[in-house]
């Protein structure tokens, strides 16, 4: 990690839908190592950031520099490539297959395994690749604690575990940044404790950098090093959590909410 340099920098984006700013000439940086959140009221053009960021929809104006190349115009798998990954406000996973055959799904799009194998007629019954990857995914399920239900089918997961599960996917695809959309969302108090406690772990373990969009106040005040606050799809404060919690423009924006 190059600690003088931000790993993203958004410059000055702007995304409209119909007649609605979503996004509004916003800029920000995240330097490297770093959990920042990224809160605002509801509407106010969080989800539309990461669908940027991700390749989802396309830009309007703007730069998005991650690790000083620019993302704009590139398709979301080129960013993931790139090491960027995500996780959903409402969940995607595939929910007939397993827990493990999610996370292993996941190791499959980040390598050229499935290439290779096009290529290669293993003479023993077990691929030695596909062993390789079902102890990868077994790894990634033991990190968010998930590794008991390997063999469960993920819809069956009570709702908080399958928000560990789309971590876990989205680590399988190796990011040295990872965008987390509402991972506490639908979560109990004691969930979303444990979850501020898998996140500082992974976040710790695999030396990343994280954005995070949440509601819950608890959860962004105890791991965001630093806040970006967001209205109507503009920056309307920055700063540590100390600083955006006494912050009037902020506790206005919150009031209307
Ligand atoms: P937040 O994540 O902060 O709740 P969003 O980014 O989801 O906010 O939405 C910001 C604004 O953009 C809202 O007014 C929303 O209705 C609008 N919006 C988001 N995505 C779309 C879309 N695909 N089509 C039309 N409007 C959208």
């Amino acid at each position: 990690l190059d600690h003088s340099q931000p790993v993203l920098k958004i410059e000055h984006l702007s995304k409209k839908f119909g007649g609605v700013v979503a996004v509004n000439d916003l800029s920000f940086e995240v330097r490297p190592g770093e959990i920042l959140g990224l809160i605002g009221p509801n509407g106010s053009g969080k989800t539309t950031v990461f669908n940027l960021i991700s390749g989802v929809y396309p830009i309007d104006s703007g730069d998005i520099l991650f690790e000083k190349k620019n993302l704009v115009g590139q398709p979301p798998t080129a960013i993931v490539l790139s090491g960027i990954s995500r996780t959903f406000q409402n969940i995607r996973l595939f929910g007939s297959m397993t827990v493990l055959e999610n996370v292993q799904t996941a190791l499959h799009t980040a390598s050229n395994y499935s290439l290779l194998e096009a290529f290669i007629q293993w003479p023993w019954s077990v691929n030695p690749m596909e062993q390789r990857q079902r102890e990868q995914a077994l790894e990634l399920l033991k990190l968010v604690d998930l590794e008991e239900y390997a063999d469960r089918v993920a819809k069956t997961l009570p709702y908080g575990l399958q928000r560990k599960l789309e971590i876990a996917r989205a680590l399988a695809l190796n990011p040295r940044l990872l965008l987390l959309d509402e991972p506490a969302a639908g979560m109990n108090p004691k969930e979303s404790l444990e979850l501020v406690d898998l996140i500082a772990r992974i976040h710790k373990l695999r030396n990343l950098t994280i954005i995070l969009i949440e509601h819950h106040m608890d959860v962004v005040m105890n791991i965001c090093e630093r806040i970006v606050v967001i209205n109507f799809g503009s920056k309307i404060a920055e700063g540590t959590p100390q600083e955006i919690q006494c912050n009037p423009a902020v506790l206005e924006a919150y009031l209307g909410d």
